[in-house]
């Protein structure tokens, strides 16, 4: 047996796809020690640098001298906590959503609901580039799959058609993020509703990337287009922005308590220990105050500075589409290539870890930057003067 996986590893090391895990020896931040060497951090998506604010910590801290560490069992056995329903009934105002229903992680949240939504009869319809924990919720659910090519309306028009005239019975579910992972680019969500109205499906919105850093009081890119009411489903993570862990849906006191009974990944395990609750809400609480949209008025002045740095050095070297979130893609293409730029680029101090395949499709290998609040100026133009020194090995990509 381990002869097989060792042939295999030995073939994604060939193929420049192997992976392994690097060591962290401070907390989450702008600036992070990896094996002995201080990096600046361009890789993680805690957008507003709430993962060691002293706000959250002192919140954990708070919910631990209270709550302790474990919950015990899960939420329906005697795992309820008071600060799981706190964060629920917060995260439900915040959205502006009848309910919500607090997951161990989103990734936990995604393959606990689809599977809910949909069963063997119906149809789930997935953007091309949606997150892996979509994905494989749909896949567990064991309903139709259908995709279609990135943000393309006409391909999702046929594959509703076609779910309709084909399974007139069946529940058909649109599937889409907000902001995309790995380009950093945005749904167009006026219009996927208008179809998925048309052909009486049910949507289900990922804000995983928007949650925190788009909209009024950070709530999204459904409350930024004034949509909340027209998502069915509303998915999102504790772990990014909201810089604590955890996934949650929000939406209809109907699908909470559908989900309550029916979502596995939410049955059938321990709840998530209640200090992160506890830390969570006061995240939800930071971003609807006025010091909340501070910090965000911040990160968008960050990437704002990164995207005018690029302009100057390598104007070929970023696309435009995502100049709505703070993630950055440099498509590089080849995955050697990328690795090679990434490793340069750490020599240099900075942590832009490369992308690929499976995380993205094969030959699309790309460094992802993402910028937050708490970085600085100086850190920001110093990263794009070394990639500019680099640019010969950037592939220009269409805007
Ligand atoms: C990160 C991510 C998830 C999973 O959330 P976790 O809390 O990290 O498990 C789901 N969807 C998208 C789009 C993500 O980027």
């Amino acid at each position: 047996m381990s002869d097989f996986f060792q042939e295999q590893l030995q073939a994604l090391r060939a193929q420049s796809l192997h992976r392994k895990l690097r060591e962290v020896g401070t907390a989450q931040g702008p600036e992070i020690e990896i094996v002995g060497q201080q990096l600046v951090n361009f890789s993680s998506n805690d957008y507003l640098g709430l993962a060691n604010d002293p706000l959250l910590r002192e919140a954990a801290i708070a919910g631990v001298a209270e709550f302790g560490v474990g919950a015990g069992a899960s939420r329906l056995i005697s795992g309820t906590q008071s600060p799981h329903l706190r964060l629920e009934a917060a995260l439900a105002k915040w959205k502006g959503t009848q309910a919500a229903l607090c997951f161990g992680s989103g990734y936990a949240a995604a393959v606990g609901t689809l599977p809910a939504l949909v069963g063997k009869q119906d149809v789930v319809v997935l953007d091309k580039l949606c997150h892996a924990s979509l994905i494989d919720g749909a896949r567990l659910s064991g309903a139709t799959i259908r995709v279609f090519p990135h943000n393309h309306l006409g391909k999702l028009e046929s594959h509703l058609d076609w779910a309709r005239r084909e399974r007139p019975e069946a529940r058909v579910l649109v599937v889409t993020e907000a902001v995309f992972s790995m380009n950093g680019d945005r749904a167009p969500l006026r219009a996927l509703i208008g179809l998925k109205k048309r052909f009486g499906a049910m949507l289900l919105l990922d804000e995983a990337h928007s949650i925190g850093v788009i909209g009024a009081n950070g709530r999204g890119l459904a409350a930024e287009e004034n949509l909340t009411r027209e998502i069915d489903v509303q998915m999102g993570t504790l772990s990014k922005a909201l810089g604590v862990s955890g996934g949650y849906i929000c939406g209809s006191r109907t699908l909470i308590e559908w989900l309550v009974n029916r979502a596995r990944s939410f049955i059938f395990s321990t709840a998530p220990p209640p200090a992160l609750a506890v830390a969570a809400h006061a995240a939800v609480e930071f971003l609807a105050s006025e010091a909340g949209e501070q910090r965000r008025q911040k990160l968008w002045a960050r990437v704002a500075v990164l995207r005018q740095c690029m302009a100057e050095h390598c104007a070929a070297c970023l696309s435009t589409r995502e100049k709505g979130s703070a993630i950055h893609p440099l498509v590089i293409g080849d995955e050697q290539a990328a690795l090679n730029l990434s490793r340069m680029l750490q020599h240099e101090g900075f942590l832009v870890p490369a992308i690929r395949y499976p995380t993205v499709p094969r030959d699309e290998a790309r460094l992802r930057i993402t910028v937050t609040a708490a970085h600085d100026e100086k850190q920001i133009r110093r990263l794009a003067e070394a990639i500019s020194r680099h640019r010969a090995e950037l592939t220009p990509i269409a805007a």
